[in-house]
């Protein structure tokens, strides 16, 4: 599998694990948002090819883990476009490592694989917008019928999973964000995170504001009405 980066600690990115995590080059997504264009856009990718992880290196460093590790978060860009991205899982698992998925929710059919021949411990899936503006938010492969179809499929796995919308006042307006609710009712884990402008793929996001800690607040409570467990990050 092509690896892009790897971190190789994080107590913050696997819910109560020690764990490293694993980058994959290339997305099927243009958030204007996203702070990772270099991994995003295959121009960028091309410029950082030279740095790419073999993964018996990578395999390596993992071996040397072993004990003092949790688990491995594989993340993006969007890891479910990876083809070998189930035999990377696999191989991780057999070592004793829990894995953690970072998803779009794009390719519900590669989620959904992971799930059933038991290689995914956690799941996070970004839920970006509501289906009607989902086109508009992340570009035209975003296809909402696939959202809805890994929202359930994760919903339904049995598997540990949280939901992740990142918020932005210029995009999330109160019609968006009640869709939303509606798109995650009876899900089990929620975390609304605050937009950090910065590097942004879309230059003009770069110009758009974060949600008040009040207004964040607020869209907790609200949000709470159709999902069990809401938080703030
Ligand atoms: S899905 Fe993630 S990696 Fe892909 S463009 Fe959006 S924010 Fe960036």
């Amino acid at each position: 599998m092509e690896i892009s980066g790897i971190q190789k600690f994080t107590t913050l990115d696997y819910p109560e694990h020690t764990a490293c995590i694993v980058f994959t080059p290339g997305c099927n997504f243009r958030c204007g948002y996203c702070h990772n264009p270099e991994f995003v856009l295959p121009e960028k990718i091309k410029e950082l090819q030279h740095s790419f992880i073999e993964e018996e290196s990578f395999f390596s460093f993992l071996t040397k883990r072993v004990g003092l590790l949790d688990g491995v978060v594989i993340s993006g860009g969007e890891p479910t476009l990876m083809p070998d991205l189930l035999g990377f899982m696999k191989k991780v698992k057999d070592m004793g490592f829990l894995v953690k998925l970072d998803t779009n929710g794009n390719r519900p059919q590669v989620i959904q694989k992971a799930i059933e021949k038991g290689l995914v411990d956690y799941i996070a899936m970004d839920v970006k917008t509501s289906f009607k503006k989902y086109g508009e938010l992340v570009g035209k492969f975003a296809v909402p019928e696939k959202i809805k179809e890994s929202i359930e499929r994760i919903k339904k796995s049995g598997v540990a999973y949280e939901f992740r919308s990142t918020l932005i006042q210029e995009t999330h307006s109160q019609e968006v964000l009640e869709d939303m609710a509606e798109m995650m009712r009876g899900s089990e884990k929620l975390y609304l995170q605050t937009f950090r402008p910065g590097t942004t793929l879309n230059p003009l996001f770069q110009t758009f504001h974060a949600f008040a800690d009040s207004d964040m607040e607020g869209m907790k409570n609200m949000f709470s009405q159709s999902v069990h467990n809401v938080f703030i990050r």
